[in-house]
């Protein structure tokens, strides 16, 4: 496996791979990679006859007072999982490679980026939109593989792909849970044992609005008192948000149809974590 650094190298390896006839899969991931990343990249490799990994902590989707500085970084490992699930090359660029010095373009995905986590976290999805925008032009990718831990970000970036005509399509993969139903996230290693028993909240909440549906309840006051309940349970946990939307524009709804994104994201301790469900 290679490692490249400069987007001239991913586009060349690129397009050599294309020339040769190859179908060429793209997964972006800001390292410290773990099982849920794994499957992107198996995903990738199985879909794909060449498969690019990046790892590239975007300074510009993170706050002011967010942890940029502090996000895990273990890019050596990063490399071995990637190799061993079936990565061609590793991109990993520097930022002023991403960002040239002056740097003053961004993508902003209107009436989206502002929703759920845009909502909580201004500009961070003009971060997302910007960094994806400069990764797929650079890699020419047939295939990206995303996945639905981020549903919103899937949501603007689906958005953006449309409004753009990028040529690269968006596939999307299943969220990788603990055995205890955590979903794995690389932030999950701020939590404390305390803490990340506090965090099984947020997917029992899920469950509980899952089985809810189960039972025909579709009705969105009586799925959000569920989730409250199970949330509120739990001290030491803040909500960020509950929020029943259209999967497609993030647009709130009333009562969930096939499809409908559930979604939570809560603070524990100085960590915020989210999960979700696309219900049946
Ligand atoms: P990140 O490195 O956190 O930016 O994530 C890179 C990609 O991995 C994104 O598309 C995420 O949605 C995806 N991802 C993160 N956690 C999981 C998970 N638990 N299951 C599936 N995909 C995930």
């Amino acid at each position: 496996m290679k490692i490249l650094h400069t987007v001239s190298e991913l586009r060349g390896w690129s397009r050599a791979a294309r020339q040769e006839g190859k179908l060429v899969g793209l997964v972006p991931t800001m390292g410290a990679l773990h099982a849920g990343h794994a499957s992107l990249i198996r995903a990738a490799a199985e879909r794909c006859d060449a498969v690019a990994v990046t790892i590239f902590v975007n300074p510009t989707q993170f706050g002011p007072n967010e942890d940029y500085a502090r996000y895990p970084r273990t890019f050596e490992a990063d490399c071995a999982l990637a190799e061993a699930e079936g990565a061609d090359v590793v991109f990993a660029p520097a930022v002023e490679e991403i960002y040239p010095e002056g740097a003053t373009t961004f993508v902003e995905v209107e009436g989206l980026s502002d929703r759920l986590d845009g909502q909580s976290r201004p500009g961070h999805f003009r971060g997302v939109a910007t960094v994806v925008t400069k990764l797929f032009v650079a890699a020419e990718a047939d295939l990206a593989f995303f996945g639905q831990k981020d549903a919103a970000q899937v949501a603007v970036l689906r958005r953006m792909v449309r409004d753009l005509r990028l040529g690269t399509e968006i596939v999307v993969c299943p969220i990788v849970r603990e055995a205890d139903g955590l979903a794995l996230s690389s932030r999950n290693v701020y939590l404390n044992a305390e803490q990340r028993r506090q965090a099984l909240a947020l997917s029992r909440a899920i469950g509980a609005v899952e089985s809810l549906v189960g039972h025909g309840r579709r009705d969105r006051e009586e799925l959000f008192e569920a989730a409250r309940a199970v949330l509120g349970a739990e001290r030491g946990l803040r909500v960020d948000y509950i929020a029943l939307v259209d999967w497609a524009t993030l647009q709130p709804v009333e009562t969930a149809a096939p499809g409908t994104l559930f979604a939570v994201a809560a603070w524990v301790g100085e960590t915020r974590l989210i999960d979700n469900a696309i219900l049946a």
